[in-house]
Order: structure tokens, then sequence, then C-alpha cells
């Protein structure tokens, strides 16, 4: 099958692209750096640099790309850049589907359990797929990326969107700068601890993908699917086990007042979180592998 994937180059979109490598699908990446592509892929996986590139008709489509959302604070000029590189480029993909007549068999298109708001742990209950968009900046941004890709809906025989939470995997995402301060002792919980983290392993996260990808062609899923684990963890417990699993210890709490005053609005996404269930994909019948975040963060740190 032939899939077009933007996002191709980051830290979920190159463990999907290495895994559908393996199993011999025909692979375009939508990508600012196409010669990233050749080096990291040789000539197994095709990149395109602007959509003139893009010829013939694409079977799935999982589109990913977007700016790094705790990359940097969020001033005004950087939320537009977290908005044009989902909404617009989605925009864009859309059009150009729509122009080159494509009939897709499955689109995936991305969002984040931000859609449903920020909590802080005492005022959390559990969201599933049917619960309503919150009312802070990412959940904002959540809703327009999703309603960016409704154009695509009349040339797929399905669209998913899938709301993700934290992906935790080797080398990459949020694990990537936890890593280093708590491998030295420096990793400490954050504000009161309570907050909730909806986590994912990255490789549960691709088999999730194929998963719904797989689905046959008369199955009707389509709408939207919470991409996370089954059991959220506090911030209290997720530092500890992290500590656990690194033979640290984590003493140096963050207190909310700093966690402000260094990221500013974006502090948000560390002393608030959000209790995301995967109602739709344990009704699928997807089963997990890591439903544990120790097991978790046990096979992370082997593979480190
Ligand atoms: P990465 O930051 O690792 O990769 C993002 C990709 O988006 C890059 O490969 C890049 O492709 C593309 N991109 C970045 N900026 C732009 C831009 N301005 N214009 C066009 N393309 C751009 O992200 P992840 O792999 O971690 O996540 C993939 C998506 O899933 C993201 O949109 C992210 O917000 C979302 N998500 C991720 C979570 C996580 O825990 N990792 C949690 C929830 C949601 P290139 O440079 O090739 O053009």
């Amino acid at each position: 099958q032939r899939i077009l994937i933007t996002g191709g180059t980051g830290f979920i979109g190159q463990a999907l692209v290495s895994r559908w490598l393996a199993q011999g699908a025909d692979i375009t990446v939508l990508s600012r750096r196409p010669a990233w592509v050749a080096r990291r892929w040789g000539g197994m996986v095709k990149a395109a640099a602007g959509f003139e590139q893009l010829g013939g008709q694409f079977d799935v489509l999982v589109n990913l790309a977007g700016e790094g959302i705790a990359d940097k604070r969020w001033s005004r000029g950087r939320k537009q850049v977290l908005q044009d590189s989902r909404i617009t480029l989605t925009r864009n993909l859309a059009a150009w589907a729509s122009r080159t007549g494509q009939r897709f068999r499955v689109v995936l298109s991305g969002s984040a359990i931000g859609y449903y708001g920020s909590y802080r742990g005492v005022d959390d209950r559990p969201h599933n797929e049917q619960d309503a968009q919150g009312k802070d900046f990412a959940a904002q941004l959540c809703a327009d990326w999703e309603a960016a890709a409704e154009p695509l809906q009349p040339l797929t025989e399905r669209l998913l969107i899938l709301r993700t939470g934290v992906v935790l995997g080797t080398h990459g995402g949020m694990l990537k700068r936890l890593w280093l301060p708590f491998s030295l002792g420096f990793g400490g919980m954050i504000g009161d601890g309570r907050q909730n983290l909806s986590w994912i392993h990255l490789q549960d996260y691709c088999r999730a993908v194929d998963f719904l990808l797989s689905l046959d062609a008369d199955n009707t899923v389509n709408g939207v699917i919470n991409m996370t684990a089954p059991q959220p963890v506090t911030n209290h417990d997720f530092t500890r086990d992290l500590a656990r699993e690194l033979q640290r210890p984590a003493l140096l709490p963050m207190p909310e007042m700093v966690a402000k005053w260094l990221f500013g609005e974006m502090s948000e996404l560390l002393l608030k979180g959000q209790d995301v269930r995967p109602q739709r994909l344990q009704e699928l019948g997807f089963s997990y592998d890591f439903a544990d975040i120790r097991d978790a963060l046990k096979d992370i740190a082997r593979h480190w």
C-alpha cells in the first residue's frame, strides 16, 4: 500500500516509517528536509519537499506534522507558529488531496489530549472521546487542528483523529528532556504532583496506528480515538517510578512558582494534566504491550 506521512521525520513519525518499511510499504514523507529523509532511510523512503512533488494516488494518509508544543515559551508569535504548522499545513493537505482527486482508504490526522483542557489533580476526572473541548490555548489549538482535517472526510473511506497522549520512548519526546536530569539525580516532582499524565509507550502507539489502519473496509470506525494507555499516572508516581528505574533519588521538587517563572503560560503543560481514557481503542479490542507505567519505563531504560 502507498502511504503518505507528514511529520515522518519526527519522534513518532520515524518509528512509524521504520515499522512500515519492515512491512514492505511504499512510503512517501512530506518534509521540509528531504535530504535528511534520504540520509536516514537511504533510497527506501521517498521524500517530497512540497505538494508539487507528490505524484499519483495514495491509500493511506497520516498527518502528524507540527512545531513542538513544549519547545519554546508561548509568545504570541510562537502561538502563531504552533497553529500555522498544524492548521495551515492540514488545510493545504486537504486542498491538495481534493485537487488531485485522492481517494484514501484511511486518513489519520493528528490532535492531542490537550483537547480536553488541563486540570489540577483534584479538579480532574476521566475523559473519553465524547467529552467536550477544554478552554485553554492548547485545547483550542487541538480543536482547530481537528477542524482543519474535516475537508478530508469526503476523500476517504475513514477519517480518524488521533488525540495523542504523552508518548514515551527512547531518544525523543518528553523523556528526552527528563532523562539527563533524572539520571544525574536532579529529577523531581512538579508542583503538588497530583496532576495526571496520560501517557502511551511509543511501541503501543505504533501498534495502535497499525491496528487502526488494518481494520477492514466495512468497519465503520470514524472519528476520534484517544491514543493513551488505559491508566494515567500522577506526576508524583511518575517521578518516583522514573527515579527508581534510573536508581537515582528524585529529591528536588520544582515549586509551582519556579515552573511559572521558567516556562510562562507553557507551565500549564507541567503543572496541570488530564486523565484521558482510551475508551474506543479498548472497545475495538486493542491490547497493550505496556499498560503499566513501570513496565514501560523499564523497557525504555533497557533500550535507551
Ligand atoms: P516532533 O517534534 O518529533 O516532529 C514533528 C514533525 O513535524 C517534524 O518531523 C517536522 O517535519 C514537522 N514540522 C515541525 N515544524 C513544522 C513546520 N513549521 N511546518 C511543517 N512541518 C513541521 O513531534 P512528535 O513526533 O513528537 O509528534 C508528532 C505530532 O504529534 C506533533 O504534531 C505533536 O504535536 C503531536 N503530539 C505529540 C506528542 C508526544 O508526546 N510526542 C503528544 C501529543 C501530540 P519536517 O522537519 O520533516 O518538515
